[in-house]
């Protein structure tokens, strides 16, 4: 968007023509708005900013994640929503055979994304063992399927995990996350997975490729420094850390170099307001 069709806005958001968003912890918790996320989102949108959210969550399809936010009041496109579910189908595109058939520790958003991107969801993984298998978020986890995945994958197929973020902000406390189905596993196992989610720069690569993300003109928020920010960093995205989900101040206070972000914010008001310069730790 040329900087003439932007309008002009307060604070630190104006500096920027593209905001990259988390979602858990950063415009929700469960189902939960966060503090002014509503708001913030639609004043940027209305204002000729490019808006993408970006999630480690697979639990649910792109199309899902546009559906919970219009039930909140911000419209979205599916096209704007990056997830480590989607991710993980482009990638094992490239990695393995058309139809192949794939084994999935995950929930129903990630087996459509990936029987969308023309793979074949299994139940068992006998007797053939899969090419792949597939780790994310499942609240439906038990014994069963760590046992099924560990046969599979103890008999060749390949360990794909779409994050391994150990916790996930539900509404009034953390939760597991994928990280820690994806590291009982790894332990049964003995293997390590390929890890598709943030920080691995590859969910964003193939947008920066085609230009539809430039990182200097990029604000990337999010509310965990060893995923979001730490991606950020490696993108030489300028980042913000809001503190309404995962990473506290103190985290920040003695985290390493690599997961420090440029910004710290209270909620996401404070991208509209004077007040963050105040916050600022050291500037990009
Ligand atoms: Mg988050």
């Amino acid at each position: 968007m040329p900087e003439s069709m932007r309008e002009r806005l307060p604070g630190l958001a104006n500096r920027f023509d593209t905001f990259v968003f988390d979602l858990d912890g950063v415009v929700y918790r469960g189902n939960q708005p966060l503090p002014r996320a509503i708001e913030v989102l639609n004043l940027l949108r209305d204002s000729g900013r490019q808006v993408f959210f970006l999630t480690n969550n697979s639990g649910a399809t792109r199309q899902q994640y546009a559906e919970k936010l219009l039930s909140m009041g911000i419209e979205a496109q599916p096209e704007q929503f990056i997830t480590s579910a989607w991710a993980t189908a482009l990638y094992l595109q490239r990695a393995l055979d058309r139809g192949a058939r794939l084994f999935v520790v995950g929930e129903p958003g990630l087996k459509q994304e990936l029987r969308a991107g023309g793979f074949e969801v299994v139940e068992s993984v006998e007797p053939e063992i899969p090419a792949a298998v597939v780790v994310g978020i499942d609240r439906n986890f038990n014994y069963e399927r760590l046992a099924q995945a560990q046969y599979a994958i103890l008999n060749g197929a390949r360990f794909i995990a779409t994050n391994a973020d150990a916790t996930y902000p539900a509404e009034d406390r953390l939760l597991p996350g994928a990280g820690a189905i994806v590291a009982a596993i790894a332990t049964a196992t003995g293997h390590k997975p390929r890890i598709i989610g943030k920080p691995n720069p590859q969910i964003l690569q193939p947008y920066i490729e085609r230009g539809q993300i430039r990182p200097e003109q990029t604000l990337l928020v999010g509310d965990r420094l060893d995923t979001d920010i730490a991606l950020a960093n490696l993108l030489h995205i300028p980042c913000a850390l809001v503190l309404t989900g995962v990473s506290t101040r103190e985290d920040v206070a003695c985290a390493p170099l690599e997961q420090l972000p440029q910004w710290v914010l209270n909620n996401l008001a404070d991208l509209l307001g004077d007040a963050v310069d105040k916050l600022l730790i050291h500037s990009g």
